[in-house]
């Protein structure tokens, strides 16, 4: 064991302070980072990396992006914590109503995990209902409710349910198939008038990346108004990750609620839930449901978010340069594979992308579990080798910034090609 890892493990569970971290599923040591810049991370050795975790979805400008760092900077100076209202938020809100139409108002907490939490608490007191529908392999963080069936890290580690949460809320919890509106509308015929909302990612990423299907999600609105259920789109990890705005944008199908992350907090801790503002008002201190937190809207979190955002959004091609990257990234990772008579499927949506191991084409979290971890296993560990960070499992998404160069990517397609060969001939 390296001796980073001995001695964070005598602190923490596995070393680490989030399990996908520890590497566990792909049995290596995970290397202990010191820094960022761009599209590379660097370990405590000096090696470098190109990343495709971008910290799980972030960093989508790259690390360290200049304006980011300075916005968080000047902000600091100021101190780093009221727990009273500041302008910034109300100017956080404003860039967030405009990319987000679909959110009227919205509060602003910590972790995605807050904000599907939050979300769900909420519909339930909106609606005085005490059900919700949630996907099979879908996550929305590791609150009691949604931790079941919940995909990636669980996943992972082949967890099946959860110890600690009681079966007096999972049982509230209803689970269906992805993709699969005939599953929802049958679950919504056995306990009528009892569901709250269905919470999805619109498009899966804690599986893999998975994609709805044509229709789906037009679907799932028309079976939640047709029984007076809210619908939630868990947008944490796709928000500004194919366009300025998220799936609700694309595809043009409304959510009632909509919780955002990762990206909007640009690297700090920061996630939102928001929507309709009739439901919005139910949220204390307008409304009887209550919600806090002392670092909810955190200055220099709120700092880095609006930072972000701005970038994101001055730069007019930026989501054009963004596609034509990832996509020039999966076309050569699927080539590489091909080549090498190595089968694998690619789901991709933006600039987020799954390699499955696997001919069959993936739709939902049965045919993702079909893909061959072993082999999944071989290539991160060939790709680490050859100093390309990939995400350490197979249900999770690979993130591409807006840093990574054309050469960065013939260098990840070449290591590919090299670490396909070495799978074929072993
Ligand atoms: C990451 C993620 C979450 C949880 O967010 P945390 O900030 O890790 O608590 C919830 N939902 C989705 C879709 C996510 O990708």
């Amino acid at each position: 064991m390296s001796k980073e890892l001995e001695l964070a493990s005598k602190y923490f569970p596995g070393g680490v302070n989030s399990p996908v971290r520890a590497f566990k599923s792909v049995g290596c040591e995970p290397p202990f980072i010191k820094s960022a810049y761009g599209s590379r991370v660097i370990d405590t050795n000096d090696i470098e990396y190109i990343d495709y975790v971008g910290t799980w979805g972030p960093a989508i400008l790259g690390h360290a992006e200049e304006s980011v760092i300075e916005a968080v900077r000047r902000k600091a100076l100021d101190g780093l914590s009221f727990g009273a209202p500041t302008m910034v938020e109300t100017e956080l809100a404003q860039l967030i109503c405009d990319a987000f139409p679909v959110i009227q108002k919205m509060r602003f907490v910590s972790s995605g995990t807050e904000a599907t939490m939050s979300a769900v608490r909420l519909a339930r007191g909106f609606t005085n209902r005490p059900y919700i529908i949630k996907c099979d392999g879908g996550y929305h963080g590791h609150g009691d409710s949604l931790l079941v069936s919940a995909g990636s890290g669980v996943a992972t580690l082949a967890i099946p349910g959860c110890p600690g949460i009681p079966e007096s809320i999972a049982s509230n919890t209803l689970v269906v198939p992805f993709n699969d509106l005939e599953a929802v509308k049958k679950v919504f015929e056995t306990h009528k008038d009892k569901i709250a909302a269905m919470i999805v990612e619109p498009v899966c990423g804690n599986m893999g990346v998975v994609n709805p299907k044509d229709g789906y999600l037009q679907g799932l609105r028309k079976l939640c108004d047709d029984n007076k259920a809210l619908l939630i789109f868990d947008e944490v990890m796709t928000g500004f990750r194919g366009c300025y705005g998220g799936v609700s944008k694309i595809t043009e199908v409304t959510p009632d609620l909509t919780t955002l992350g990762k990206v909007v907090g640009g690297g700090m801790p920061l996630a939102v839930y928001g929507g309709r503002a009739d439901i919005m008002s139910m949220i204390a201190p307008d409304g009887p449901v209550y919600q806090a937190g002392t670092l909810s809207g955190n200055p220099i979190a709120v700092a880095a978010g609006i930072a972000t955002l701005k970038k994101l959004k001055s730069d007019h091609t930026f989501y054009l340069k963004l596609l034509s990257t990832s996509e020039k990234l999966e076309k050569g990772l699927l080539n590489a594979a091909r080549e090498e008579g190595i089968k694998i499927q690619s789901n991709r949506y933006g600039a987020m992308m799954t390699i499955f191991f696997t001919d069959s084409p993936v739709t939902d979290y049965e045919s993702a579990k079909k893909s061959d971890t072993q082999m999944f296993t071989k290539w991160f560990k060939g790709m680490l080798k050859r100093k390309i960070y990939l995400p350490p499992s197979q249900f999770e998404a690979m993130f591409i910034s807006g840093a990574h160069t054309e050469a960065d990517l013939e260098k990840t397609i070449y290591m590919a090609k090299e670490t396909f060969k070495e799978i074929k001939n072993n």
